[in-house]
């Protein structure tokens, strides 16, 4: 389907090593590891991008060019193994490195769709821990600065000893269908005219998500929502979201009352109607309504339900 990999896993869902996460504080192992001729680092600069070659795959170094070594002041995260290499993270410093590798760089949401499952799951951790690490330099309780340790996993404050491990933040999003056969797609206000997804949200505080899920429909477009089933997960880097899917259909009245606050648009949709938005520009068969001309990008979960959702054709 138009040159993209198909797959039930969202994009940012795959991943293909293994974590070995009891090797994080084993020194004699990560000395070892480290300067293994296997070892491959993949590089990060302070804006989240990598080298990538002509083809935007991942340009992987190894921990013994001088570029690696000379990276001082870089934070050296162990991302994991797979067939044989051990994948490290180098999440530099400053541009100095960007400069002097002679590859183009690029960023995650630019080239997850087309990496390969390997690829993909190294580069959406090592953006994760980039993320976390730049926001989280100091203690939460006492305020002072904090050291990395576990190679990247956790800060460790000195003064009251406490550690930190990354933040990951829970967000809802969800496909909620009425008794016709259609779907609930709405415009936040960030975007443009006729680009429309699914609603979503955070979860806040002492709250589940499913209730979360049911919060946020009722806040965002004015209605009630049952039958609340979880689908699949992706973790959102940016900064540091889990997005957790959903489906659930309306109860009672389906008229729409968006917010005007964060949703300025919301409508119901036939697998039709979507089907013409998400083929508009590349097959250009039929003709998408004025207000559904747009849908979010292949990379995120609500593409991957939506797109779902009209292939399915069955019953919900
Ligand atoms: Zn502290």
């Amino acid at each position: 389907m138009f040159g993209v990999p198909v797959s039930d896993v969202p994009v940012l869902s795959r991943s293909l090593h293994d974590r070995v996460g009891i090797r994080r504080t084993d020194e004699s192992w990560l000395h070892t590891a480290w300067h293994s001729p296997e070892a491959k680092v993949l590089l990060l600069s302070p804006a989240a991008t990598t080298p990538v070659d002509e083809h935007d795959h991942l340009v992987l170094l190894s921990p013994r060019e001088d570029l690696v070594r000379g990276s001082e002041g870089s934070i050296r995260v162990l991302l994991g193994e797979a067939g044989g290499v051990t994948f490290f993270a180098l999440l530099a410093a400053d541009d100095g490195l960007a400069t002097s590798v002679g590859a183009r760089w690029a960023g995650l949401r630019e080239v997850a769709v087309g990496l390969d499952d390997l690829e993909v799951g190294l580069l959406t951790t090592a953006v994760a821990l980039r993320a976390w690490h730049d926001r989280h330099t100091h203690c939460p309780a006492c305020g002072s600065p904090t050291v990395v340790v576990h190679s990247g996993w956790a800060r460790h404050c000195p003064v009251d000893g406490s550690d930190h491990f990354p933040r990951t933040d829970p967000a809802v999003i969800m496909l909620v269908t009425d008794d016709q056969q259609r779907c609930l797609l709405a415009r936040s206000a960030a975007w443009p005219p006729g680009r429309l997804s699914v609603l979503a949200g955070f979860v806040e505080a002492g709250e589940s998500a499913e209730a979360a899920v049911a919060r946020e429909v009722r806040e965002e477009v004015g209605i009630e929502v049952i039958d609340i089933r979880y689908v699949a997960s992706q973790p959102h880097p940016f900064p540091s979201s889990l997005m957790l899917g959903f489906t659930a259909r309306v109860a009672g009245d389906s008229t729409l009352c968006p917010d005007l606050d964060e949703i300025v648009d919301a409508g119901w949709f036939t697998r039709e109607q979507v089907r013409a938005a998400r083929d508009w520009g590349t097959e250009q068969q039929g003709g998408p309504s004025v207000m559904l001309r747009a849908l979010p990008p292949k990379l995120s979960i609500a593409r991957q339900m939506i797109d779902a959702w009209v292939a399915d054709g069955g019953a919900h």
